[in-house]
């Protein structure tokens, strides 16, 4: 690290330090934690927000789809403002808000990136914001759109609708000109869904949500109704409603599981009406720079002109980490969970 780049730095921070799995209150907060120093290509952010997603929750309780390895500092998303430049580090300036998506690590006060994984900030964006977008917009984003859905017209059933990916998807799909069935489950969260655009909502144990769901979509081209495309993120025994809902070539995408519990798939079943059921995990597809690509030019102009607005739910001071985790793991907040570590 050049001293030119380096501006007035602590040396030490406070840091959220996880060295048992398990439940959120295995999370510790640490004083004097050296502050990380950026290597080659590398820089240094001051950590201004954190958002935190229900695989943080699942990546504590060691319940990720990659296993976690302990200690570690978790946060795998947030926005900060660029504290000091690695070596060979150009285009990026100190004082800069940037966000980055991956890894893990930005439960603290500083944080070190890879420069080529910065996404530039537009300036109508807060740090909070910032933080709640990547990982949401660009899943609801490939999950919406780049399987070839997306289309005007088509409904979608939204799932878990006033959280940080259901706001996200219900706004990207009303960008696209979808219809939204939107479900959660309590009226508070219906009615977010519906100052978003969600066309349809239904509480997500109202009895007849499988007959309403169907009725919703159909139309005189429709006419035994169905939707396009679900969005699943609960599995479980509730997995079963998303091939029960989805219309004659529809397709369920899975890319949570919430419940945490095992769901029963019957393939035979999926010749019926002749279903996809497909996966889809932010993650891997991060690798695929063609698609990543893609996704930022749609989103960018989105974001930049206000169109979609990343949802920022309940606030928290890095020593609240735990209760934030909690929260999300009890169904209270909407939105997405933000951390503020410099609070
Ligand atoms: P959310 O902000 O949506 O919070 C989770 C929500 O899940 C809760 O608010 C709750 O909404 C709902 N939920 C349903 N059943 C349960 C249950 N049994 N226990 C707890 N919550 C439940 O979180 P995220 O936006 O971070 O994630 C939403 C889902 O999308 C998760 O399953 C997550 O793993 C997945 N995801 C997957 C990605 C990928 O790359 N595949 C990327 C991003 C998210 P309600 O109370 O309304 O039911």
């Amino acid at each position: 690290m050049s001293d030119t780049a380096q501006s007035e730095a602590a040396q030490t921070m406070r840091a959220i330090v996880v060295e048992q799995l398990g439940a959120p209150d295995v999370m510790q907060i640490r004083e004097g934690v050296p502050v990380p120093q950026p290597g080659a290509g590398q820089v240094r952010l001051k950590v201004e927000a954190v958002g935190i997603n229900f695989a943080d929750v699942l990546s504590v309780a060691g319940e990720y789809l990659t296993r976690t390895r302990v200690p570690y500092t978790p946060g795998m998303e947030f926005a900060g403002t660029v504290d000091a430049l690695g070596d060979g580090v150009t285009g990026v300036q100190v004082g800069q808000l940037v966000a980055c998506l991956g890894g893990s690590g930005s439960l603290a006060t500083y944080a070190v990136a890879n420069a080529a994984a910065l996404i530039p900030v537009p300036a109508s964006l807060t740090a909070a914001q910032a933080a709640a977008f990547p990982v949401s917009y660009f899943t609801a984003y490939h999950g919406l759109k780049t399987l070839g859905y997306g289309q005007p017209g088509q409904w979608v059933w939204v799932q878990a609708a006033a959280g940080a990916l259901g706001t996200a998807s219900i706004q990207l799909a009303k960008a696209m000109g979808m219809n939204v069935v939107a479900t959660a489950s309590t009226e508070e969260k219906l009615e977010l869904a519906r100052k978003l655009g969600a066309d349809v909502t239904l509480l997500q144990d109202d009895p007849e949500r499988v007959q309403k769901i169907r009725a919703a979509a159909a139309s005189d081209s429709n006419p035994k109704g169905g939707v396009d495309l679900v969005l699943e993120v609960v599995g479980g025994p509730r997995f079963q409603e998303s091939l029960d809902v989805v219309m004659n070539r529809g397709r369920v995408i899975v890319i949570g599981n919430a419940s945490r519990e095992q769901a029963n798939l019957r393939p035979v079943e999926l010749m019926k009406r002749n279903v996809t059921v497909t996966g889809l995990w932010l993650t891997s597809l991060m690798g695929d720079a063609e698609a990543t690509r893609e996704a930022a030019m749609a989103l960018t102009p989105l974001i930049a002109s206000g169109q979609v607005t990343p949802q920022v739910g309940p606030t928290y001071a890095l020593d609240e980490s735990v209760r934030a985790f909690q929260d999300i793991l009890d169904r209270k907040t909407v939105g997405k969970v933000v951390i503020e570590p410099q609070r």
